[in-house]
């Protein structure tokens, strides 16, 4: 696990460093609390941090201020590791936004322990975000996750003035597997069709469950054409094997819709997107599902 130290005297932050890598931490070390701003605003920062409260440039205190207003995600858990050791400067310490706070000189197997309770606390929260974000029984994005992943991809390709597609997939009939199967028949339908998603697109194209048997695929860079050949694979793909279910195996077959963003991008927006995705998905079951439709503008209504 990542560790970030700051602390401004030298022998202490050696001293430091080497006990922490003698622990089995990847120690992250800086000199002051700017340095220790800069690390823990940074795209992967290290998710516990040990500050000291004395330092130039910036203090301990203020670092713990500055994160805990500026960065939400990932929680960084701090530990103010300083010689003040009043009980006024703990309240302040704790205050300013520490998680824990240790007085110099201090026991090495006090701050063992201590990082010991903040890896526990850092674990948690990694576990709390995937339950959060993943759909409990495909174990792809859920639906939530998965709108915030779209309107992070559109920024991001136009921005970087590329194209964009999405699909938007619906299982045939999955009512009738429910009725005819029972549900953890259905259940198993959807994980096996999730499975197949996943061989059809690349390995970082985004996949989510977007209803019940409706499901969002989002095409980073990829144009119209493209999307349109990637649905009609996955659409082949899924109806050209049987799915197999606790008794037996079943055919089953899947309608998607299908839009994009050029290049330009013409300044659509996210719902523009899910909304031309939705009207060719209808149309693909209107004119007689297990196919592909696409819209490419909302004009087209
Ligand atoms: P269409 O071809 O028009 O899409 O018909 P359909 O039967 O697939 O669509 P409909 O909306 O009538 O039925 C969807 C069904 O999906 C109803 C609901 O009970 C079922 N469903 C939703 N979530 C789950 C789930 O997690 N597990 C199972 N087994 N069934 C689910
Ligand atoms: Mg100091
Ligand atoms: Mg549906
Ligand atoms: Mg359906």
């Amino acid at each position: 696990m990542k560790i970030l130290i700051a602390e401004d005297e030298d022998v202490s932050r050696l001293l430091l460093r080497k006990t922490l890598v003698n622990w089995g931490y990847d120690v992250i070390v800086t000199e002051n609390g700017m340095e220790a701003l800069e690390v823990l605003e940074s795209e992967d920062p290290p998710k516990i941090a040990i500050l000291d409260w004395i330092m130039p440039e910036m203090d301990g205190i203020e670092v713990c201020k500055r994160i805990r207003t500026t960065r939400k995600e990932p929680y960084v858990f701090i530990i103010l590791l300083t010689a003040k050791g009043q009980t006024d400067d703990v309240i302040k310490g704790m205050d300013s936004g520490a998680d824990d706070y240790i007085i110099k000189p201090f026991h090495n197997h006090e701050l063992e322990a201590r990082l010991r309770a903040g890896k526990r606390i850092v674990e948690l929260l990694d576990q709390l975000k995937i339950q959060a974000t993943h759909d409990p029984l495909t174990g792809i994005w859920n639906r939530g996750a998965i709108f915030d992943a779209l309107e992070k991809e559109l920024n991001r390709t136009t921005r970087e003035k590329r194209p964009m597609g999405i699909m938007l997939i619906d299982i045939d009939h999955f009512k009738r597997i429910n009725d005819t199967y029972g549900h953890p028949a259905g259940d198993m339908v959807l994980c096996e069709v999730v499975k197949k998603m996943k061989t059809a697109v690349r390995p970082y194209d985004l996949i989510g469950r977007y209803g019940g048997e409706e499901f969002l695929i989002i095409l980073p860079g990829c144009d119209k054409p493209t999307v349109v050949k990637t649905a009609e694979r996955l659409c082949d793909l899924i109806c050209g094997e049987k799915i197999n279910i606790s008794n037996g195996s079943i055919c089953i077959t899947i309608s998607i819709g299908v839009s994009a963003a050029g290049d330009d991008h013409d300044n659509i927006n996210k719902e523009q997107l899910l909304k031309i995705a939705d009207k060719a998905l209808y149309e693909a079951k209107e004119s007689g599902r297990n196919r592909v439709k696409v819209c490419m503008t909302l004009c087209d209504e």
